[in-house]
């Protein structure tokens, strides 16, 4: 016997609960298959808790600058482990709604690990569910390299589960999370040094963001090691760490290594043979416009599908097929241009659109640039005075903005305003017609010149 649904998500992370939970909306029956915990990779070892250590990070930077507004202040401790429990208990709190939650909207919580038995049908520990609409959203996992002695090494769940903060660590990536998790431990107190098999990090972003990244990386402490491809990792008896470089050089005394290489999609355990379901070499499963893969019935979203790995997408990607599919929206799709990103670093980045190559590349001499680069009000009394840059990339006669890339404080927050803009289709002009908020650091990107 086996149990029907109108719809079942693989994976209670940020798609599988979206499309789940935007279907049961429009009164279809649903459920969500999960193998860990519910929320996913954002909740539980992803944007929520790197976020909450970011803003650890930027009260001891805080505390740092308050001398320079006149506070006299003696700082007793840093107690990770208390933040670690706070933390925890956040995002405990977090996942105990999603449970009540989906009990109250009627979408049944399945917790196992589903295999596909055929187009239609789903294995978990030996029950079988069918459904009209199969959504694959299991997401990923860290990728950790293929090197003699890697098991030494953690990954961002493994930082996620220190007790301790490490003293000395050595993070291997040049992407995101490696960027992020060197920027708090860094903040935090510890001893950061980044080993990059290139000469930068971030190599997808507009230059001017990484080489003010890495600038204000180097000031603030973090030791950055460019061309490192680590050849193995001894543990020592002492329980220290030794990175030996193919260069000949060898690093030692580290007691935490992080491996922040990228992360890989979800899908061994899924038998999407048994399915049909066609899948790339790397297990990324490809999907049309609209979320649709080969077989009829059977969508990817989110991470696993390797684009804009990001839980907006994944969120908004997954309520639209659940529109287009229960809403009679017959075009309802995400469009997966332009979406902005911003990466919580010190100081942290908000990027949307092309960056200066990509646009030259496409558009050659029509490209025009408009940059700044300041102190913010803010840091002219810190003693440690922090950069922001800015730059807007725009196309032809009509100067229309084709991407926004800002370094410096507030960037986070300051992008999303300027996203709806260019999503909109905003040119140099109406930038500039919008009136300057003062004093900000935003009111430089609509008085460029
Ligand atoms: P997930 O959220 O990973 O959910 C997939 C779920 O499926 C998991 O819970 C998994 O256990 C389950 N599962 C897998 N296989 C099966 C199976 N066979 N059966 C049952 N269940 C299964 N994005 C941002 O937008 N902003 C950020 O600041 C940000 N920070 C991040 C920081 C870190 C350290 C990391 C790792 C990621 C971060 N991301 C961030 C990315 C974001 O977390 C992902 O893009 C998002 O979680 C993807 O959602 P998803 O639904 O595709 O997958
Ligand atoms: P990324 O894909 O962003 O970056 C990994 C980078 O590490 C690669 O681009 C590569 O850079 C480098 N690398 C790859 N293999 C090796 C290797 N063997 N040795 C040394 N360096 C290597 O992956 P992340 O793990 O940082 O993050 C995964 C995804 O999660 C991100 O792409 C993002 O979508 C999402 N995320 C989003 C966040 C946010 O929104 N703020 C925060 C964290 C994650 P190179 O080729 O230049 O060496």
């Amino acid at each position: 016997m086996s149990k029907h649904f109108d719809l079942i998500s693989i994976g209670a992370g940020s798609g599988g609960l979206s499309a789940a939970e935007r279907a049961a909306e429009y009164g279809k029956t649903t459920a969500v298959i999960e193998n860990n915990k519910l929320g996913g990779t954002c909740v539980n070892v992803g944007c929520v808790p790197k976020k909450v250590m970011w803003f650890a990070a930027g009260v001891a930077e805080t505390l740092q600058d308050a001398s320079g507004y006149g506070f006299d202040v003696s700082l007793n401790q840093f107690d990770w482990g208390k933040l670690v429990e706070a933390r925890e208990g956040y995002i405990n709190g977090i996942t105990d709604w999603y449970g009540n939650y989906l009990k109250d909207s009627n979408i049944e919580h399945i917790q196992g690990t589903a295999r596909f038995t055929d187009p239609h049908t789903l294995d978990v520990d030996g029950e079988r569910y069918t459904a009209d609409h199969i959504v694959i959203s299991p997401g990923g996992y860290p990728v950790v390299p293929d090197v003699p002695g890697a098991e030494h090494g953690i990954t961002s769940d493994g930082f996620f589960a220190l007790k301790e903060q490490p003293k000395r660590v050595a993070v291997v990536g040049a992407g995101y999370i490696a960027v992020e998790l060197a920027g708090v431990l860094n903040s935090l107190g510890s001893e950061v040094s980044m080993l990059l098999r290139r000469d930068h990090f971030l190599s997808d972003f507009d230059a001017m963001l990484r080489e003010t990244l890495m600038e204000e990386m180097m000031n603030a402490g973090v030791n950055i090691m460019s061309r490192v491809n680590v050849e193995r990792v001894e543990k020592q008896n002492d329980g220290t760490l030794t990175i030996h470089c193919q260069s000949g050089v060898t690093l030692e005394d580290y007691d935490c290594l992080i491996w922040a290489i990228g992360r890989a999609p979800n899908t061994a355990d899924l038998d999407l043979d048994a399915a049909g379901v066609q899948y790339n070499n790397d297990g990324t499963i490809p999907a049309d416009a609209y979320q649709q893969t080969n077989v009829e019935g059977v969508y990817a979203v989110g991470d696993v599908i390797g684009k804009a790995q990001l839980t907006p997408v994944a969120i908004a990607a997954s309520r639209r097929l659940s529109d287009r599919l229960f809403n009679n929206m017959p075009e309802r799709r995400l469009d997966y241009e332009n979406i902005p990103t911003v990466m919580f670093t010190h100081p942290p980045i908000g990027t949307i659109g092309l960056t200066e190559d990509e646009a030259r590349e496409v558009h050659g001499d029509a490209v025009k640039i408009y940059q700044t680069g300041f102190t913010a009000m803010y840091h002219a009394f810190s003693p440690h005075p922090q950069r922001t840059a800015m730059k807007l990339v725009c196309v032809g006669a009509e100067e229309k903005v084709v991407g926004c890339h800002i370094i410096g404080m507030g960037a986070d927050e300051m992008l999303q305003g300027f996203g709806v803009a260019i999503k909109m289709g905003a040119t140099k002009k109406d930038f500039d017609n919008c009136v300057a908020l003062h004093p900000t650091s935003s009111e430089e990107l609509v008085t460029l010149r």
